[in-house]
């Protein structure tokens, strides 16, 4: 007989930390499949439900199953399903969007207005199994390792925000060293950058950044003015594109000043708080200032496997391994920033 019911993390009650518990196995719909999970990463919007911050409260219904990075085996097609296989080994996007709002209809799907969040509106993939629309799944080409494919939401982040300026022959800043600050200088040396600068806060993580990307200046910016930076890097105008990736008001300030005229910021970091921005050295300048959220659906999942299948190599970001019983040691270590990405193993691959 068929397993009724999965463990799962699950934010069982409107207060700090996650319960593992038995919980039933989603039913399949038409149109949906079931995914037996083999990896996740806990991302940051984890730790602010794991902590019950002020975002999480507004926005997390308990109970609810959290979690939306992830690499699995379907084990189960809804009907109607045909483009996959039991057996396909996937990851998949972590926003449902509603197919009719103008932007869905014009194809920019990651710009939904009423797009639904996997883990964050609805039960997510901290947990043995995990059901999704059948649309929102991505095969994996083969090849790839199961820790890489477990971080592509988190990757495609970086991917999108590194690749939405052109990069070649270009000067990059990238503020916040984080797990996709640093992919994203990974992505720039990839697509051929020219001079890379990447600043953080944290001595672990600026560490690793230099680990990641050798030829960058990877600096603590309480440490160098950036006009001593953009001396030692041998530039006199300012940098062409700026990934901001703290979300750090300060960082994106100074990232303004930082840029020579003309220069392109994608913003993917969410800033906390308010700061006074220069904006006449944004007009003047012509700076253009782009937002971006999540992954663009799916151009942006295209680009990354094609680079991870032509030498994007973003492992060492990955630093620590659990087995998901041993969660509360990946949330831990996720909150001390001592790490990059954390991963938990939920199943073997048969
Ligand atoms: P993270 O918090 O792990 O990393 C941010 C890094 O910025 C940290 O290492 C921190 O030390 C550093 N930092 C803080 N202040 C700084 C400063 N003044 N100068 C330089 N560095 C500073 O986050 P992450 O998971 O790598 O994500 C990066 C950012 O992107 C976060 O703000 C996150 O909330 C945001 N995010 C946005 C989206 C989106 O769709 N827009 C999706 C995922 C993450
Ligand atoms: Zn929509």
């Amino acid at each position: 007989m068929a397993e009724k019911t999965m463990l799962a993390l699950v934010k069982t009650e409107p207060k700090q930390g996650l319960t593992l518990k038995e919980v039933p196995i989603p039913p399949v719909s038409p149109g949906q499949v079931k995914i037996r999970i083999l990896k996740t990463a806990i991302c940051g919007t984890d730790m602010h439900i794991y902590n019950w911050d002020e975002w999480s409260r507004r926005t997390i219904k308990t109970p609810q199953i959290i979690g939306h990075e992830f690499v699995g085996e379907i084990i189960e097609l809804g009907s109607g399903v045909t483009q996959y296989s039991e057996g396909d080994i996937v990851s998949g996007e972590g926003h449902i969007v509603c197919k009719t709002c103008r932007n869905c209809m014009a194809g920019r799907l990651h710009l939904c207005k009423y797009t639904i969040g996997v883990g964050v509106n609805r039960d997510g993939c901290f947990a043995e199994y995990l059901v999704i629309p059948a649309e929102n799944v991505v095969r994996i080409a083969p090849g790839i390792p199961l820790d890489i494919i477990a971080c592509s939401d988190a990757l495609g982040n970086a991917v999108h925000t590194a690749l939405k300026f052109d990069l070649t022959g270009e000067d990059i800043l990238i503020t916040g060293a984080g797990p996709i600050g640093i992919m994203a200088a990974i992505i720039c040396r990839h697509c051929g950058a020219k001079k890379i600068a990447i600043t953080d806060l944290n001595p672990y993580r600026l560490e690793l950044a230099k680990k990641a990307v050798p030829d960058a200046y990877v600096v603590d910016p309480r440490e160098i003015s950036s006009s001593d930076l953009m001396r030692k890097m041998g530039l006199t105008e300012g940098f062409d594109v700026g990934l901001e990736m703290s979300g750090s008001p300060q960082a994106f300030a100074d990232m303004i000043e930082s840029m020579g005229n003309g220069g392109k910021i994608a913003l993917l970091g969410i800033l906390k708080g308010n700061i006074n921005i220069n904006w006449d050295k944004v007009v003047f300048g012509g700076l253009t200032i782009q937002g971006i959220y999540g992954r663009e659906m799916f151009d942006t999942w295209y680009k990354m496997i094609s680079m991870l299948q032509t030498g994007l190599d973003v492992s060492m970001v990955i630093t620590h391994r659990f087995d998901f019983k041993d969660f509360e040691k990946g949330f831990e270590v996720m909150q001390s920033g001592q790490s990059g990405k954390v991963v938990l193993d939920w199943a073997k691959e048969i």
